[in-house]
This record gives structure tokens, sequence and C-alpha cells, in this order.
């Protein structure tokens, strides 16, 4: 049997990146820049106004005070998105609105606060002095044209979105998704919503699997609830090994006289990599790789197949996406955490920040691998290699936040 260290590293050595495809931005929320992106024009792109307010020449406003305000000629108005062609001589003044470009000649603005007001008379009385420069955002104080705003293997969200938009993409080069398939195995499940009978029970995997491979960012193409038939699943796996990136499944890699799956996979032709990983819960994970798709066997316990899920086949959706892989985290342990001899140990818990903020966490009470209801508390995965002696209270831990929940 393996370590989950080795595990990891031979799942890692089968990975591929996916290639990338071009998509609207309306639709690039929790993709991955493929390409840098760079800044097609400087930003500011003109010189413009911070505030509503007068352009002006700052000498002239010298000495202007409440009580003896300057008084400066109006020369015309400029507006967002209505630029003037005024060029403002001594003594001569703008309206100049927030975003609208600064006259020539210009080298400060007034805010309308410091002044009689925007009117249609003539003039304008200027009750403060301007410094030179004062509320004008300068052209390319922000962004040279061809800096780079955004380096490819970004995730994008909405500060990425609103830099796309500003510099005027209307289409952005992402990682396409993985194309998953979906599968458990058991003929014992039966679908949530019909009666139950004497020996069965409701698929809960199906589910999970959905919703986690959501959170992954991926296309899931095929869903199915397949009974523990070898031509069924030869069927369902053989097609999903055509259109697919990535087959995850559950149930039926274990030692019972009717678990098949291993046997169908390898038929298929799918290499097997490994088979068993010194851990709990999870030890029966398969892994395997028929040409590029990366072939996933979880055990069916809902406990060992969500965290596999999270410890093995989110990274690797992450990183088929040349996504940032989620970091883990050191903890310390508020009770006890059950080492076992030989095998990894993960389970789920609870962590968060006391109040001199240090990082706490505990381990759910509930630690069997049936035990779903362990993961309704948790918000991350407790995780410590085999040893001779259990961790205490006090003790450092790694711990793998669930990234929908918060620590609280
Ligand atoms: P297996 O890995 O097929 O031996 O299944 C281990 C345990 O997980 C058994 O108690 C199964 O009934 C249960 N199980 C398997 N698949 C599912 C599923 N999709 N939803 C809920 N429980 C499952
Ligand atoms: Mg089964």
């Amino acid at each position: 049997m393996i370590s989950v260290q080795e595990a990891q590293s031979i799942i890692s050595n089968n990975i591929q990146p996916l290639s990338f495809e071009t998509i609207s931005l309306e639709n690039a929320g929790n993709r991955v820049i493929a390409r840098d992106i760079t800044a097609t024009f400087p930003m500011p792109r003109f010189n413009n106004s911070a505030m509503d307010g007068f352009a002006v020449c700052a000498v002239d406003t010298e000495g202007a005070d409440k009580l003896s305000p300057v008084i400066l000629k109006m020369a015309g108005v400029s507006s967002a998105g209505t630029p003037s062609d005024i060029i403002l001589k001594p003594g001569l003044c703008a309206q100049c609105m927030t975003g609208a470009a600064i006259p020539d000649g210009a080298d400060a603005i007034v805010i309308v606060e410091n002044t009689s007001g925007f009117s249609d008379s003539g003039t304008v009385q200027i009750f403060q002095e301007a410094k030179i420069g004062e509320h004008i955002r300068r052209q390319g104080e922000e962004i040279q044209e061809g800096d780079v705003l955004i380096s490819r293997g970004t995730c994008i969200t909405a500060g990425e979105i609103g830099i796309l938009a500003t510099f005027g993409y209307e289409k952005v080069s992402v990682m396409k998704k993985p194309k998953v398939a979906i599968f458990v195995t058991g003929s014992e499940l039966i679908e949530p919503g019909n009666k139950i009978k004497t020996g069965q029970i409701y698929n809960s995997n199906l589910y999970m699997f959905a919703e986690l491979a959501e959170k992954s960012g991926v296309e899931v193409v095929m869903r199915e609830v397949i009974k523990d038939d070898k031509d069924s699943l030869r069927r369902l796996l053989s097609e999903a090994l055509q259109i697919c990136d990535v087959i995850i499944s559950s149930g039926g890699v274990s030692m019972g006289r009717f678990d098949y799956v291993r046997e169908v996979y390898k038929k298929l032709g799918v290499q097997e990599h490994f088979w068993k990983v010194a851990q709990k819960p999870g030890k029966p994970l398969f892994f395997g790789t028929a040409e590029s798709t990366l072939i996933f066997g979880l055990p069916g316990n809902p406990v060992s197949s969500f965290i596999c899920y999270v410890e093995y086949v989110h990274p690797v959706m992450q990183d088929l996406q040349q996504k940032k892989r989620d970091p883990k985290h050191q903890a310390i342990l508020a009770e006890n955490f059950p080492v076992e001899s030989n095998k990894h140990r993960y389970l789920f818990g609870r962590s968060w920040i006391d109040s001199k903020g240090k990082l706490l966490c505990s381990p759910a009470s509930k630690i069997g691998s049936h035990m779903l209801t362990a993961s309704l508390e948790s918000n991350c995965i407790l995780e410590s290699p085999p040893g001779k002696q259990g961790l205490k209270a006090g003790d450092e831990i790694t711990i793998n936040p669930l990234n929908w929940r918060n620590i609280e």
C-alpha cells in the first residue's frame, strides 16, 4: 500500500493541463486567465478631474479665501464624455465635472464647494487657493500602456472582470473547464423522492459530487447511478472515457464480491497507477489513466467520497486549469486528535480564530466514514500523517479549509 504523499505525487505526474478557449466577458467569472492581459492604453487615459469643480491656473488663485475671493471669468464647460476645446489663459476658468478632461492650460481643480457655485453667470468667485495638480487624475498615474494587468493562471473574480472591461476587452482567453463524469455505483442505491425499502439507501454521493464539482469550476457532462452490474458499468464507463477529462466514481472499489469497478476500468484499458492508499477514511482509493483521461475510483462511504474528492480530486481540477491550489494551514488543536499508527488520518473539523488571533481547530466528534452528519458543522478537514502517539490539545495540525465555508 502506498502513502498519501506517494499517491499525490503519482497523480501530479499524470496531469496535463488542458488547452484554452476564448469566451465572452459575461461568462468569465471563476475561469482561469490563459494569457497575460496587458494594458492597451495608460490609465487614466487622459488627464481628468477627480471632483466636480472649476479647472483653473493655480497661480490665479493665490491668496483666495472666503473674505477676499478671487474672481475668474468663465471660459466654458468640460463634462464627462464631452471634452471641450477650451484653452485656459490666465484669469479664466472652466466648469469641469468628475471624469471630464482637464482643459489645456489648466493645472488644478477647485472643488465646487470652495466657490460661489455652478451658474450661467460669466464669472465665479474662488474661495480657496489651489495647489498645482490638485484634484487632477494624471494620465498613466495608475497604469502605463503595455503593463501586465493580470497574469496567466489568475482566477477571474469581480476585480479582474472590472479591469478587463476597463481596458476594453470583450473576450478573454481562459483555460478550458475539465469535462467530468460523475458516477455512483451500488445496487442498494435509490434516488431521493422514492419510497425506501429494506436494504436500500438513498444515493447521496452523486448529489454531493455534483455540488463539489460545481465548486471546482468544472463541467459535468455525465452523471449516472449504476447498479453493481458489469455490463452497465462497462457501457457507461467506456462512454465516459471517450468524452471526459476526468471520471469520478464512488463505490465498488473495495474487497466486496460485487465490487466490479476496478475490474471494469482495467478491462476497458485504464492503466491502474494505484489502488489502496494508507489513509483513513478512503483506503481503497483507485487512480488510473486512459490516454489523457484521469480516473478516480472513490470508496462509497459518503465521508470517504467527500474527503477523497476534496483532498485528491479538487486539486487536480485546479491543476488542469492551471489554477493556484487552495492553501492548507497549520492550526493549534483545541482537543486531542486520534492519530493512526500506519495510516494518514483525515477528519472533518472546525477551525476558528481565538481572541488572541491564533488559528485553532478541533475534529468532529463523529468519526465513522459512514457518518456524513460530521460534515454539517465542519469548515475544514484536519489531517495527520501516521504516528506512534495521538496529537494532544495544543499540538499543531494541518487543516484544509472547505473553501465555501468561513473560518469563524
Ligand atoms: P462500497 O464502497 O460500494 O463498498 O460502499 C461502501 C458504503 O457506502 C456502503 O454502505 C454503501 O451502501 C455506501 N454507499 C455507496 N454508494 C453510495 C452513495 N452513492 N450514496 C450513499 N451511500 C453510498
Ligand atoms: Mg457498493
